[in-house]
């Protein structure tokens, strides 16, 4: 019997595969005594070696598909392999109390962990994830236990998690992973974010697909609805088959789009950009026709490794992304840490609300040698292409103009040195905190332009934390509490002269499309592969015709009327 499972939907598209567990079994470790110590070594140095190698092959895979600053975590679980203490501990545990390797090296890593899980700091912590990790691999040579990896697939699969971690992430192949399913996560969790720039069906948030899905058992995911089932029919199947191919058709006959400019019926152009989080995902964006890039989340380039990336590092993948774009706009947001993100070797105090807390431009103007290092490498790069530079999380105008002023302050620093910086980048915010969308007159003074971050000004207007499933119900974009927000920030700017975006996931939702047209939003960012099917919606509607509705939407008084109202007036649309 087939079973429906239903989730969020992450990122678009149908998938029909083999579901791979990525659950690590639980190894059952036993003491036993041994006979030859010197064989028992030889045992434990050839699991070690096949460990190096299985990891050594991931570094390798990684850095080729995800470029370099990517490795980092893999290199250190590397060098917990390498050494000293740990491995040779084992081995003389092995030799004088003639115990076999699994339990010796069980209580020496058991030990180290302890140590490093004790230690106050979050850099240290994270040291003991890594010893358990690393050791689990070497174990499961041992036990001759196969550990799950998404780095090491040969065949296509639609991979089963509790939640993907940033390096679980990192390491998916996009040949062989054809979608993946979470217990955990929300629409704009990590891992969601990270599938729609992959391009790969995503439901999240199923609560218990792990415990119920069977390894290679035939699992169909539906990326549009949000429905995942499990042990299919053939009918079922089938079906999905033909879904599947209608998705293909509509695919190759959006293709036809790629080199034209989004141009209303009533022929007013707006910009449709991309949401990036790596110079990687640039083949996305080149692919899909995008004008611009309309978010760069840099915090990508921090996590996923254990050190700061160093001003080279980030002027090296700013370059890279202004000069790919060949000068069409590309805003890029300066760092956004905190909330749900975190640094594993930034030791930040733990927080009740984190998403109410200490994060992004507050960290930064506190943290002020590592918000300039990005700003240097950010006017180094600024040569290169069209930069645009963002503030996240901008909630008072004093914060705007103090980021300002040493953004300002380091750019004279560096003519003074004698280094080229560029005279037309323009500065503008995010505007995903209600104090500022209600102060919006007066920061379009200062600002240049402002994009509007819906994932979160969603969360603070009603209060309802983006990453709870259980407030999920609260979380709604087409409330007219959110749309009048909008509204008025669309407006403020416009009165100011100034350019209005939109990045926040409400930008490509083809529900919210018609509104944010008709109210005359400038800017349209939004994941890669929703950039297509939004041209060929707004190639379809006047823009004039859908301001008259925006008095109408405005003074509904709920998110369900909004709702059914786009669906009557533009459904001939938006079909
Ligand atoms: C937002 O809040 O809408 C946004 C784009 O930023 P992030 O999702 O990275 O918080
Ligand atoms: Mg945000």
């Amino acid at each position: 019997m087939s079973q429906k499972i239903m989730g969020v939907k992450a990122s678009t598209g149908i998938a029909i595969g083999k579901v791979f567990l990525l659950a690590n079994p639980e190894l059952e470790i036993k003491m036993t005594p041994i006979e030859e110590p010197l064989a028992e070594i030889k045992r434990f140095q050839v699991a070690l070696e096949k460990a190096k190698a299985d990891l050594q092959g991931i570094a390798q895979h990684v850095e080729a598909e995800m470029g370099p600053d990517k490795v980092d975590i893999f290199k250190a679980h590397l060098l917990v392999l390498e050494d000293p203490e740990l491995v040779d501990s084992v081995q003389s545990k092995i030799e004088q109390e003639r115990v076999n390797a699994e339990s010796a090296l069980n209580e020496v890593a058991s030990g180290f962990i302890l140590v490093f899980e004790q230690m106050d700091n979050e850099y240290m912590k994270e040291r003991a994830a890594d010893i358990r990790d690393v050791t689990k691999r070497v174990m499961s040579y041992l036990l001759g236990v196969e550990f799950a990896t998404p780095a090491n697939l040969t065949e296509e699969v639609i991979i089963v998690a509790e939640d993907l971690t940033p390096s679980d992430t990192a390491q998916l192949d996009r040949r062989y992973v054809k979608g993946f399913v979470t217990d955990i996560g929300g629409r704009t969790s990590h891992s969601a974010i990270m599938a729609r720039s992959l391009e790969i069906p995503a439901v999240v948030g199923t609560r218990d697909i792990t415990r119920v899905a069977r390894s290679s058992s035939t699992i169909i995911l539906d990326g549009h609805e949000g429905i995942v089932i499990l042990d299919p029919s053939e009918e079922e199947i089938a079906a999905y088959q033909r879904k599947k191919a209608d998705d293909d058709a509509q695919k190759a006959e959006l293709v036809k789009l790629v080199q034209q400019k989004t141009v209303t019926s009533d022929d007013h152009h707006v910009e449709l950009a991309a949401n990036i989080g790596s110079p990687q995902d640039l083949v996305g964006v080149l692919t899909n026709g995008a004008e611009g890039v309309g978010l760069f989340r840099t915090e990508f380039l921090y996590m996923g490794r254990d050190q700061f990336p160093t001003e080279e590092e980030q002027f090296q993948a700013y370059k890279q992304v202004l000069e790919q774009m060949e000068g069409k706009p590309v805003v890029i947001r300066t760092l956004d840490i905190g909330g749900d993100k975190h640094l594993s070797y930034l030791d930040m105090p733990e927080e009740l609300n984190p998403f109410l807390g200490f994060r992004a431009i507050r960290l930064c103007l506190d943290n002020q040698d590592l918000f300039r290092t990005q700003l240097r490498a950010l006017l180094l790069a600024s040569v290169f292409g069209n930069l645009k530079i963002m503030f996240p999380m901008i909630a008072t105008l004093e914060e705007f103009q103090q980021a300002k002023a040493i953004l300002v302050e380091e750019k004279k620093g560096l003519q003074e040195s004698g280094v080229a910086v560029s005279e037309q980048i323009e500065v503008g915010i995010m505007i995903e905190i209600p104090a500022a969308a209600m102060m919006a007159d007066q920061l379009a003074d200062e600002v240049d332009f402002f994009s509007i971050g819906t994932n979160d000004l969603i969360q603070y207007t009603m209060a309802a934390d983006r990453m709870n499933e259980r407030v999920a119900y609260l979380y709604q974009p087409y409330h007219p509490a959110v749309l009048r927000m909008i509204h008025l920030v669309i407006k403020a700017a416009h009165a100011k002269g100034k350019w209005v975006g939109m990045c926040g996931e409400m930008a490509g939702d083809p529900i919210a499309i018609p509104i944010l047209l008709g109210m005359g939003l400038d800017e349209f960012s939004m994941s890669a592969a929703s950039i297509l099917p939004a041209r060929k919606l707004l190639g379809r509607m006047s823009r004039e015709e859908a301001a008259k509705h925006t008095n109408t939407v405005l003074t509904m008084s709920s998110s369900k009327q909004v709702e059914e109202f786009v669906r009557r007036t533009f459904e001939p649309i938006n079909n």
